[in-house]
């Protein structure tokens, strides 16, 4: 059993959890370095970046999400893509960058833009379609060298990986489909692949 903590600064960490929990692991609600150093692995969940960013300088806690992500998997979405990204380009803050990624935050619009629809996946080793759920959400407008592409919506690449971090720009918890937990707790930067 692994122990997965959710950085529970903000935003929609407890839907995290019950996914998680229902694949049988541990979850942590991380608000603290000494909650951190308990985990395996580390979701950032959706809410507001500019939020999330200003509690997590607030808390001294940039430099130990950046030294846990070089050590150990984290998984951010919609929110978590952008705190984890390396730029986001219509915004003057500064994100993470533990993932060679740019952003473009609310770039399908509105709260009122927000959409259900099925997106590409392509890991594990199989391709197959999944109803996502994009909440202004934001869009991965450029993928440096070695990142690859977990999956896509139309030309967006909407899931992405790099070493030890994976990035989603929709909300996989607020499905009923455990797939994509199940993928970033047994299967993402194992060793071996
Ligand atoms: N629009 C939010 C932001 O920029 C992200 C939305 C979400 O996490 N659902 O931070």
């Amino acid at each position: 059993m692994a122990v997965i903590g959710i950085l529970a600064l903000q935003g929609d960490f407890e839907k995290h959890a019950l996914m998680i929990q229902k694949l049988g692991h541990e979850t942590v609600f991380v608000k603290d370095q000494i909650a951190l150093n308990k985990c395996d692995r580390l979701i950032i969940p959706g809410g507001e970046s500019t939020t999330f960013l200003k509690l997590i300088d607030r808390l001294n806690l940039r430099k130990v999400l950046i030294d846990f992500g070089a050590a150990k998997p984290v998984f951010g979405t919609c929110a978590g893509l952008i705190i984890l990204a390396k730029e986001v380009i219509n915004d003057n803050f500064k994100p993470l960058g533990l993932i060679d990624i740019e952003v473009s935050r609310n770039a399908y619009g509105r709260q009122i833009d927000s959409f259900i629809d099925d997106v590409n996946l392509d890991f594990n080793g199989a391709k197959e379609s999944y109803e996502a759920i994009f909440i202004r959400a934001p869009k991965i407008i450029k993928c440096f060298e070695g990142v690859r592409h977990l999956a896509c919506h139309m030309d967006d690449i909407v899931m992405a990986a790099n070493k030890n971090i994976l990035v989603a720009s929709f909300h996989p918890e607020l499905t009923d489909d455990l797939k994509i937990h199940d993928f970033f707790i047994n299967h993402f930067a194992r060793e071996g692949q």
